[in-house]
């Protein structure tokens, strides 16, 4: 394994920890993971704590049965299976990000499908799934991702989206790449704001499908520029 590689690649997962905080995507909660270059069938991710306070230390290697791989023992995240099964369902993934973003939940618990509103979030395509979690094992969960069969139900619902929301919870958003994950997170919580602004106005007028896959496109080749706003805006942290 090229360890410079890995390198980049911690350091950019510890970045995105500290990104998605900074930009009002994670709370104490949240978690990102990067699938391991070297390894398809691993990735990375923090072990369990609070994302802002992830450092190059706190990286721990997971592979797709949940089993965290680490020499001091450490756990990760009790919804770990979520990124078991997208990873596993979706080659074309990698990175993954589930968060709380606030701006979303409401589009996960009314009829109100989340829809691009602009062209910064074309990705979100002609509408985003719902993950309902009662579907899978009825109505007396404790809401959380919990084990194979709810991550495999959620890969399911997924699909071949960009995001999928999951009522009462939060959201799932899967990039090709760590920065276009995080660029997808962040404008899927602008874009929750700002089309319950619209709604308020009147009807809004949502991209085509057309006009949803240019854009992402074309916003594909522009990720590195909000990526250094973003990191620029973490001073003073020794990690950014
Ligand atoms: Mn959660």
């Amino acid at each position: 394994m090229s360890s410079n590689h890995a390198a980049t690649q911690i350091s950019d997962l510890v970045t995105a920890n500290h990104i998605l905080a900074n930009e009002g995507v994670f709370d104490g909660f949240g978690h990102v993971s990067l699938r391991h270059d070297q390894n398809p069938e691993r990735f990375w991710i923090a072990r369990s704590m609070a994302p802002s306070l992830v450092t190059a230390e706190d990286i721990v290697e997971c592979d797709f049965e949940g089993v965290v791989h680490d020499s001091q023992g450490r756990k990760s995240y009790l919804e770990r299976f979520i990124h078991c099964a997208i990873f596993k369902a979706r080659p074309d993934v990698m990175a993954i990000i589930h968060s709380h973003s606030p701006a979303i939940i409401p589009f996960g618990v009314t009829g109100a499908r989340l829809r691009p509103i602009c062209h910064m979030s074309g990705f979100l395509g002609s509408t985003t799934p719902v993950f309902e979690i009662r579907d899978t094992v009825g109505e007396t969960s404790d809401m959380l991702i919990r084990n194979h069969a709810l991550g495999e139900a959620l890969a399911q619902t997924l699909g071949g989206h960009a995001v999928a929301l999951l009522r009462g919870h939060g959201n799932v958003v899967v990039g090709h790449s760590i920065k276009q994950a995080v660029f997808r997170a962040i404008y899927t919580e602008s874009n929750a704001r700002l089309q319950a602004q619209a709604m308020q106005m009147g009807e809004p007028v949502f991209l085509s499908e057309d006009e949803a896959r240019n854009s992402d496109e074309t916003n594909s080749g522009q990720i590195e520029r909000p990526w250094q706003l973003w990191k620029s805006k973490l001073s003073g942290d020794p990690q950014a």
